[in-house]
This record gives C-alpha cells, sequence and structure tokens, in this order.
C-alpha cells in the first residue's frame, strides 16, 4: 500500500487544536476557519486535505481570561463551534457518543468533540460541569498550568495532589463520560487522576520527557502508567516539546518522540495531539494539510501499517468509544 492510500484510509484523531481562540477575536483579528488559510494552521479545507476525521477542539480561554472570567471566555468557544459546525453544512458533526463516534469514516463528515483546557472554566462549580457536558464538553484537560479550584498545572512547581473539588470532578467525569486530560497537569495530580480514575484517561498533546526535559513532557514512568491504564498519549508537534526552545524542530525531530513514547508504551497506546493553533510547529507539520508527512515519516521508519493507523487515529478512537456516553446521538 503506498503512503498515501495507507493514510487517506486510516481513521485519522487529532486530540487538540487551538483553533477556536481564533474564531472569537474582536472585529478584524476575527478569524473563520471555514476558509483555508485564515488561521494559522487548522481550517475545514485544510482538515480535509490532511485526512483528518476527528478532532478535539480546545476551549482554552485564554490567559488573559484564565483569572477574569474562564467560563464566559469557555462558553464563547464552544459557541464558535456551534457556528463553524452550522456554516459547515454537514461537514462537521459534533460528536457527543460513542455511536457518533464510531459513525465517522474516513472522507465522510469531520467529528468535533469539545474540550476544556483548564478547570478554571468551571469555577469550582459541579453544576457548571454538568451543564458544559450538556452543552457537548466530552474532554476535560484539569490544568492549563496554572492553579485553579480543582488542581496545580505543571508551572505551579508543588507536590500537591488533587484538590476535594478535583477529586469530585474525576469521579462526575467518570460518572458523564468525559474523557479525563492530564496534558499540562503536574505529575502528582496527573497520578492521582491515574489512582482514582475508574476509566482509562489521556494526555492530549505531550512529548517524552526522556528526549526533552521540559514539564509539559512525561516521564517514562508517567508514559507507562497512562498505557497501563488503558490510556493513550497524544504525540505533539508543538515546536517547543520537541527540542529545547523549539529551535531546529523538524518532522524527524517529533518522529524520535513518537518512537520513544511506542517503545514505552506500545504501539496501541500512542496518538497525536498537533496543537494546531496553539503555538509554532516545524515547518514540516504546520498546517492540518501536512498531515499525510507523519504517515510518511513513520513508514519509512518501519512502522507496520497496523501500528500506523492506530497511532493516527485508531487508539483515540478506541478509549474515547470506551469512555462517552453510549446511546441516542444527536
Ligand atoms: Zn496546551
Amino acid at each position: 500500500m503506498t503512503a498515501e492510500a495507507l493514510h487517506y484510509s486510516s481513521f485519522v484523531f487529532d486530540a487538540h487544536c487551538d483553533t477556536l481562540g481564533f474564531a472569537v477575536q474582536p472585529g478584524e483579528n476575527r478569524r473563520d476557519p471555514l476558509q483555508w488559510g485564515q488561521t494559522m494552521h487548522l481550517d475545514l479545507p485544510r482538515m480535509r486535505a490532511g485526512g483528518i476525521c476527528c478532532q478535539i477542539f480546545a476551549c482554552f480561554p485564554g490567559q488573559s481570561r484564565l483569572l477574569s472570567g474562564p467560563c464566559s471566555a469557555a462558553l464563547d468557544r464552544l459557541e464558535a463551534f456551534e457556528d463553524l459546525r452550522r456554516r459547515a453544512g454537514g461537514e462537521l458533526i459534533l460528536v457527543q457518543t460513542a455511536e457518533d463516534l464510531l459513525a465517522l469514516q474516513p472522507g465522510g463528515p469531520i467529528g468535533g468533540i469539545l474540550g476544556l483546557e483548564g478547570a478554571e472554566a468551571l469555577e469550582g462549580s459541579l453544576t457548571r460541569l454538568h451543564t458544559f457536558f450538556r452543552l457537548g464538553l466530552r474532554n476535560l484537560g484539569l490544568a492549563w498550568n496554572g492553579r485553579n479550584a480543582a488542581c496545580d498545572g505543571v508551572e505551579v512547581g508543588t507536590q500537591a495532589g488533587l484538590t476535594e473539588f478535583g477529586r469530585q470532578v474525576v469521579a462526575a467525569c467518570n460518572d458523564l463520560g468525559i474523557m479525563l486530560d492530564v496534558s499540562h497537569l503536574n505529575p502528582a495530580g496527573a497520578a492521582e487522576v491515574l489512582e482514582r480514575s475508574a476509566r482509562p484517561i489521556i494526555a492530549s498533546h505531550s512529548n517524552a520527557s526522556a528526549l526533552l526535559d521540559h514539564p509539559r513532557n512525561l516521564t517514562d514512568a508517567q508514559i507507562r502508567a497512562i498505557a497501563a491504564a488503558g490510556g493513550v498519549i497524544g504525540a505533539t508537534f508543538a515546536s517547543i516539546f520537541i527540542t529545547p526552545g523549539g529551535e531546529n524542530a523538524t518532522l524527524t525531530r517529533f518522529l524520535d518522540h513518537v518512537d520513544h513514547l511506542v517503545q514505552m508504551a506500545g504501539p496501541q497506546h500512542v496518538g497525536l495531539g498537533s496543537d494546531f493553533d496553539g503555538t509554532d510547529l516545524p515547518p514540516e507539520l504546520s498546517g492540518a494539510d501536512k498531515y499525510p508527512q507523519v504517515t510518511d515519516g513513520l513508514l519509512a521508519r518501519g512502522y507496520a501499517d497496523e501500528a500506523i493507523r492506530g497511532i493516527l487515529g485508531e487508539n483515540f478512537r478506541r478509549v474515547f468509544a470506551q469512555v462517552l456516553p453510549r446511546g441516542g446521538g444527536q
């Protein structure tokens, strides 16, 4: 099978983008992800060109809003997704159930999963979590980098685990069918999520600290623990998590991280979380349309077709199908 045939027949699932942040900017700074090239990296035409079948759209309130109005900032982003979905004329579907996810196919409508990046937007309230769930939230990144009512992010520098509220959030996410995402969470918090969650968890966009010692990357012990619990780690294209300071970050250096994650976790527990529209990426990966480069690179490194399909998206699809609520659809 050619690389192209393999790529476009695979279920490609990308676990992190910040594109909705561009869609909520005021006035002429607003960007429309329905049109090719308006944002830095991701829009519907480039997703189609890159063969992406399902995308997690993170609702990150933005650094300035984390401490002032994070809930309304997150709601603005949810509404931006809904606006995009309505205008996409059936090309984009909101994934809320396992059945919604399993019905997606390469070349068909693209699935969008709504995520929160940082529990700040919950404002310390389980009621908020339930409301976000009703609005479609299915992936919860507990932390961004700082402290919130649930936990500490990687930049806080404490050994603290979850707060009592954080523990309640983990239990509620298990009950509702919201995936727990430990990227950005401090190591003690991530360990406690693993210990308390009755369901597999993910790290949506993190690389290997064995190759780049950065607080946002995962230690070998963390990688093994997430995999042992049935979860998946999304290798990220973000340059600053590939090489020191992002200097000379390339597709090759990114694939070194994928290799290491596969060595630690096994090929069934590794996926991809680009961080499109969140930060600088290596030139070969700086756009959703460039996704086939990953498949080319993995084939060149001797990966078997089935391992490549797993990394491209089957692994994330499997774990989300285990966690998302069943039944009904939209
Ligand atoms: Zn992030």
